[in-house]
């Protein structure tokens, strides 16, 4: 986790709401890095015990800021749902085309993680929907403290359906809960069949894993079964889902799981 790898970001992460504006490039980020570069790597000498407890601390925490955020959520009846994938597996287009596809039926919010810009938090609010984006500079993943600052500058409706997409990582994520009702791990078809069998601690958390791009399985080589029997055999509980976010094959089925929530 992070205590290990040396990232930082639980206090430095940046909150905006993204705003209309004709040079979206030029203005985002008036923090300056604030201690990215400070901290040198002196922890691959940390004893590995020491290690331990620091990660125990962190995560102690950061479950009494989600448990904090989870009886706010609930106390305002918002359904909150973690998207995690690595990078580019498809969390952005899938959350552009679920709000297209779903606001007529329920108020929707969104929480954008990513290291810098504003370019997923402006891709959200071009589809109508109210966004906060978090950056959290050289930090790999939301956190619950993070998660709660977001909330409380987003401020989304009762009764709303409120996605978080996590910064794209499959490992750190995977620890930190936000306080969110379930858990959804996307991956595609393009990153390769092992994926859940290497990152196993993403898929045991997971409620949900969906496999997205499945209109590319005639170019790649993914053997989709393997795939499904690996997740399950890291989470015998896991729920399965096979869409394209680019054609809409499948999504029917994952609003039907939301919906069921
Ligand atoms: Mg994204």
């Amino acid at each position: 986790m992070c205590a290990t790898c040396g990232c930082g970001g639980e206090d430095g992460a940046v909150i905006t709401i993204p705003h209309d504006h004709e040079h979206p490039h030029e203005h985002p980020h008036d923090h300056s890095h604030p201690h990215d570069h400070e901290h040198p790597h002196d922890h691959e000498h940390v004893p590995a015990t020491e290690t331990i407890t620091l990660e125990q601390k962190v995560l102690a925490k950061n479950d009494q800021l989600a448990q904090r955020n989870r009886g706010w959520l609930e106390g305002r009846n918002i359904m909150a749902l973690n998207l995690m994938s690595s990078p580019g597996a498809g969390k952005t287009t899938l959350l552009e085309r679920t709000i297209r596809e779903m606001s007529g039926q329920r108020s929707i919010a969104v929480i954008e993680g990513d290291q810098e810009t504003l370019l997923d938090a402006e891709r959200i609010k071009a589809t109508g929907c109210s966004v906060v984006q978090v950056n959290t500079g050289t930090g790999c993943h939301l956190d619950a403290e993070m998660t709660h600052r977001a909330l409380v500058t987003l401020d989304p409706p009762t009764d709303s359906l409120l996605f978080i997409e996590n910064v794209g990582n499959l490992v750190c994520p995977a620890l930190f809960d936000l306080g969110e009702r379930a858990k959804v791990v996307i991956i595609s078809v393009t990153e390769g069949t092992d994926k859940p069998l290497k990152y196993p601690h993403m898929f045991a958390g997971a409620d949900l894993a969906i496999i997205n791009k499945i209109d590319l399985m005639r170019y790649v080589d993914f053997d989709l079964d393997m795939c499904k029997t690996y997740a399950r055999s890291v989470n015998p509980q896991l729920e399965l889902l096979t869409i394209s976010a680019t054609t809409g094959d499948g999504l029917p089925a994952w609003y039907e799981w939301i919906s069921q929530r």
